[in-house]
């Protein structure tokens, strides 16, 4: 029994967290499955040594000061083992952090940064929705230096073309001079005047992907459906019993 296994809250406890969805219609043993995951991965016990509830790597966090995101509530679900938190986390959270690390100056030595980390990894291996929408418009991205070895350049960000990067793409777009005229020369990079990326180059980018485990992770995204809560093609159901 893990020594926080007292403080295992009800579900109550955990619906009263913050006003978020709760997810009764994916079973207990389905969250404590994907919790299991990301316990038995091995970093994970250099990332977490239990919590002072000090609040220090929340005054760090840049994401906390711009939403509803706490790396200290991350760290408290994981080390009270709150299955059905850390599966809401993992559906809403956990996509807020910037992957900055500013939280590991935790006193006592966790790293929620990394926490996090591990979480998104088995929510994209799993295929859950939040990985999904998370990753929608960055899987375009990595398609496009895939192929021409260069990032999205600021005149390709139109609203038509980027409809599920939200409302803020077309404010972009309509304001595109006037943003400009405020970055530095370096971002200035358009679709003309980008630079030009060799054959050996794209290759290599290609191979790190691909060693990576990246390019299969997308298109695990990709076959993952919503016809239930397994949603992931690795745990699909119809796919066990058919094949
Ligand atoms: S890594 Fe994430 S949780 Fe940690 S400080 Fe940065 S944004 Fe916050
Ligand atoms: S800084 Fe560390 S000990 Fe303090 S609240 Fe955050 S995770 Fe817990």
């Amino acid at each position: 029994m893990s020594a926080s296994a007292h403080l295992t809250p009800t579900r109550a406890d955990s619906a009263a967290y913050k006003l978020g969805t709760t997810y009764p219609d994916v079973p207990l043993e389905e969250k404590q499955r994907l919790f299991d995951e990301v316990k038995t991965d091995e970093r994970f016990h250099d990332y977490l040594y239990g919590c002072y509830e000090c609040g220090i790597c929340v005054a760090a966090c840049p994401s906390a000061r711009y939403y509803d995101f706490s790396p200290r509530r991350i760290a408290q679900a994981a080390a009270r083992e709150d299955v059905e938190l850390v599966y809401q986390q993992m559906q809403e959270d956990i996509w807020d952090c910037s992957q900055c690390f500013s939280c590991l100056r935790c006193p006592r030595g966790n790293n929620p940064g990394g926490i996090i980390t591990l979480m998104r990894e088995v929510a994209v291996n799993n295929g859950l929705e939040s990985a999904k929408q998370a990753l929608r418009g960055y899987t375009r991205i990595i398609y496009k230096i895939m192929s021409t070895g260069t990032q999205v350049s600021p005149d390709m960000l139109q609203a038509d073309a980027f409809p599920d990067w939200g409302p803020s793409v077309a404010l972009v777009s309509e304001k595109l001079d006037l943003w400009r005229r405020a970055l530095p020369p370096e971002t200035h990079h358009t679709t003309t005047t980008g630079w030009q990326i060799s054959t050996k180059t794209l290759v290599e980018l290609y191979l790190i992907w691909h060693k990576t485990g990246a390019l299969a992770m997308i298109a695990e995204l990709a076959r993952a459906c919503t016809a239930c809560w397994r949603r992931s093609w690795r745990t699909c159901w119809t796919k066990r019993v058919t094949s």
